[in-house]
């Protein structure tokens, strides 16, 4: 199976998220996308303001009706910083019979060069880069080796962060359709974000 890691912090998921595994899954004809939260991201300077249970579940109800996606949690368990390279190496012993590609957006595609063993990483999986509004794509602008492991896809445009949702929460303005309903109600229930 052709599996793609859609891989983030999460906090909380959003339509942005969502539209980019789907167009994925499309355009690079994967079986599968593996939502997979990080523990502590490696290139944030603050922890995460959702827990990783509430992140996990807040992935899981996001993606609860679609048939090719799963919720994974070997980042959250393995504890630390989690590196993707730790956490590849992990799958490809768990499941030698997969492939794997990671779904990354614009921000992530520039930043890849910083990324810990990437020159080994890149060699284990294709990178999936969606744009994003704000970012631009400059593949000449990276390695020679990386660039040949960059798959481009297209997807709409979506000026959708987790930065911008948790900012809105704090200032009482709507979050409707910029996350799905269920995790509307969830962040509302469980009063992160100072809801
Ligand atoms: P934060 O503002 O907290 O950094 P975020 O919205 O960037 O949150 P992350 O969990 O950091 O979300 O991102 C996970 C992955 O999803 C990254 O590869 C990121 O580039 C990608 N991504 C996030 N939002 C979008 C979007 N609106 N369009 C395309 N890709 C996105
Ligand atoms: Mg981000």
């Amino acid at each position: 199976m052709l599996i793609g890691i859609m891989g983030g912090t999460f906090d909380p998921i959003h339509t942005g998220h969502l539209v980019a595994a789907e167009t994925a899954l499309e355009e690079a004809g994967l079986d599968e996308v593996w939502f997979m939260p990080a523990n502590i991201p490696p290139h944030k300077p603050n922890t995460p303001l959702a827990s990783p249970d509430q992140r996990l579940e807040m992935v899981s109800l996001a993606i609860d009706s679609h048939p090719s996606y799963r919720a994974v949690d070997v980042e959250l368990t393995r504890g630390g910083t989690s590196y993707t390279y730790d956490t590849v190496t992990r799958l490809q012993q768990l499941y030698p019979d997969h492939r794997f590609h990671y779904i990354i957006g614009a921000d992530m595609v520039m930043y890849l060069p910083k990324w810990h063993q990437i020159e080994k990483l890149s060699e284990m999986v294709t990178f999936l880069g969606v744009g994003r509004p704000g970012f631009d794509i400059d593949l000449e602008a990276l390695p020679s080796h990386l660039r040949s492991r960059i798959k481009l896809m297209t997807m709409p445009a979506m000026e959708i962060s987790s930065t911008d949702i948790r900012e809105r929460i704090r200032n009482g303005r709507s979050i409707r359709y910029r996350v799905p309903e269920s995790v509307r109600l969830y962040i509302e229930r469980s009063g992160i974000y100072g809801s």
